[in-house]
C-alpha cells in the first residue's frame, strides 16, 4: 500500500469564520443558573472579571444581570462573589 503525500490528504474538520461566538447560543449546555440577588450586590464587577462567556451584563458601570443566552452555569460568579449576591440552583428548578 501506497501512503498519500502530505498535499494530497483532503483538508479535514470545519472552517469557521472568525468573530461568529455571538451567534452560538451556548447557555443551552446549562444545568444549573446563577440567581443574582440585587439587594445584595454591591457592583463589584468581580463576577465580570471572572465570567468565562463574558455572561455578566453591565450599564454605567453596575452589574444589571445575566446573559442566560450565553451563561453556561460554571458557577465561578457564585463562587468569586465576595457578597454572597449569585447562587446556583438546579436548571430544573427554575422552571417549576
Ligand atoms: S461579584 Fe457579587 S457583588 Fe460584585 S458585581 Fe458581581 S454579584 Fe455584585
Ligand atoms: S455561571 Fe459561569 S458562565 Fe454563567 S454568569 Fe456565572 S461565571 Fe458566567
Amino acid at each position: 500500500m501506497t501512503l498519500k503525500g502530505w498535499n494530497e490528504v483532503p483538508m479535514a474538520g470545519l472552517v469557521l469564520d472568525a468573530g461568529n461566538a455571538a451567534e452560538y447560543h451556548t447557555g443551552d449546555w446549562r444545568t444549573e443558573r446563577p440567581v443574582w440577588d440585587e439587594e445584595k450586590c454591591k457592583h463589584c464587577m468581580q463576577c465580570w472579571i471572572t465570567c468565562p462567556d463574558t455572561a455578566i451584563q453591565v450599564k454605567d458601570k453596575k452589574m444589571i444581570g445575566i446573559d442566560f443566552d450565553y451563561c453556561k452555569g460554571c458557577g465561578i460568579c457564585a463562587d468569586e462573589c465576595p457578597f454572597d449576591a449569585i447562587d446556583m440552583i438546579e436548571e430544573d428548578l427554575e422552571a417549576e
